[in-house]
């Protein structure tokens, strides 16, 4: 049994935003859009308010029809009894996942709630399932669906959560600098007297089915945030040098972790020939990072840390290592949601924490643990914009829909995509340290 040390945590960072937009709250948002329904955002182009809400959305995203009205005027109370009925009326034949960084009013109906490649997993439990309701972003329904039965419906409540970060790495980017990289470093798929190839595509879990695809094709691999260390060991036994994609900071984080200098790690800019180096530099690289990043985790930063630690003496920072290379070195330590969620849970003492990843699983946290003080880094708040598309008013209507025999937001990878890219996942699976 835990003793609360603090006043009771309100996880709902709806809540939160509501409270400062009435003026009733000392906090900040970077967007008071964001008490809004995210249905005021689907027609416009861009991702809408929030934490990416300055990148470029990519022509052809996937677009969100309009919500029928009775869902964007329902109270909450309303929507979530709507939600709780339709899932009792479904029963079995539906299973809804939550990722850490959903809002706490779509959680709550979560059968799991996880990171992205751990809710795939649970997906995979339930092969009685006809559909998987997935609230997360559009990368994760499709590896959901890579990973899920071929008569299991994957359904993404709203289509316009995307991904920045995701799509900051293009299909067509990517292969045209797959085809530079062969000029400069000769056939990619020779092996030298070692055995090892020039370069071996990596791609993060938060990238596309194309590239996931893409690097399956290529002899590549898939990692995840928790094993990224073991994913890079795996593919310098066997290549010369990384293709690292979409995020530069776990690539460079992780790498530089393993002895990696700065200097043998160019950044690849998809919009300069040579990605912007010399070709003296990709020769001499040992890992070439894609231009991405996640807004979310660009936001924290080194002046965060050193507030935090003035403010609250003895406090603990553990950031995410999409984070920057100099707030990961700033922090006492880097790890993924699942690590974060782990340190705390296994501290005896109570702590403080201070926290660098998305607002919403911060609060939950701090609502879940009330014997340690768990604060967000970031001091204003800002979700990640594209999770933020998922609301209980989505949720309501697909399953709704799913009562009604209709399947609405089916999100399908097609064979050709999905054959190479699942290899990459099994490479991935199959790596150990
Ligand atoms: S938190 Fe970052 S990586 Fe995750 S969905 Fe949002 S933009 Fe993408």
């Amino acid at each position: 049994m835990t003793t609360p040390l603090h006043a009771p945590v309100d996880p709902s960072v709806d809540h939160a935003l509501r409270l400062i937009v009435a003026g009733a709250s000392t906090e900040s948002t970077c967007s008071t859009e964001l008490a809004a329904g995210p249905w005021h955002f689907d027609a416009l182009e861009g991702y809408g308010p929030g934490s990416s809400m300055g990148d470029v959305i990519p022509t052809g995203s996937p677009r969100q029809g309009e919500l029928p009205v009775a869902y964007r005027e329902a109270d909450e109370a309303e929507l979530h009894e709507r939600i709780r009925a339709a899932k009792r009326t479904l029963g079995d034949r539906v299973v809804v996942l939550g990722h850490f960084y959903q809002r706490d009013e779509v959680v709550q109906h979560a059968d799991y709630v996880g990171d992205s490649f751990q809710l795939a997993g649970f997906a995979k439990k339930h092969p009685e399932a006809e559909a998987i309701v997935f609230c997360g972003v559009h990368f994760m329904a499709e590896t959901a669906d890579l990973l899920s039965g071929a008569d299991q419906a994957v359904i993404l409540p709203n289509l316009a959560a995307g991904c920045s970060m995701a799509d900051m790495a293009d299909i067509d980017q990517v292969e045209d600098c797959w085809e530079q990289l062969a000029d400069v470093l000769g056939p990619l798929d020779e092996p030298d007297a070692d055995g090892r190839v020039p370069v071996i595509p990596v791609t993060y879990m938060n990238s596309s089915a194309a590239i996931k695809g893409f690097v399956g094709r290529h002899g590549g691999i898939v990692c995840t945030s928790s094993n990224a260390r073991t994913v890079l060991e795996w593919t310098f036994a066997r290549g010369r040098r990384v293709l690292f994609f979409p995020d530069q900071h776990l690539g460079r984080n992780t790498a530089k972790a393993m002895g990696v200098t700065l200097d043998e790690m160019p950044l690849w800019n998809p919009r300069q020939a040579l990605g912007g180096s010399a070709p003296a530099d990709l020769q001499d690289a040992r890992v070439i990072l894609w231009h991405g990043f996640c807004s979310v985790h660009r936001r924290f930063t080194v002046t965060q840390i050193d507030q935090a630690r003035a403010e609250h003496p003895g406090v603990r920072v553990i950031v995410h290592p999409e984070c920057p290379m100099e707030v990961v070195d700033a922090a006492d330590e880097a790890g993924s949601t699942d690590y974060i969620r782990k340190a705390i849970d296994a501290a005896t003492e109570p702590t403080t924490f201070a926290i660098g990843t998305e607002i919403n699983l911060v609060r939950r946290l701090a609502a879940q643990y009330p014997q340690h003080e768990i604060f967000c880094l970031d001091p204003v708040v800002c979700p990640c914009s594209t999770m933020y598309r998922i609301h209980p008013g989505y949720l309501a209507w697909v399953l709704e829909e799913l009562v009604a025999g209709r399947t609405p937001n089916r999100i399908t990878v097609s064979t050709d995509v999905a054959d190479p890219a699942r290899v990459a996942l099994e490479r991935m699976l199959a790596a150990r340290p």
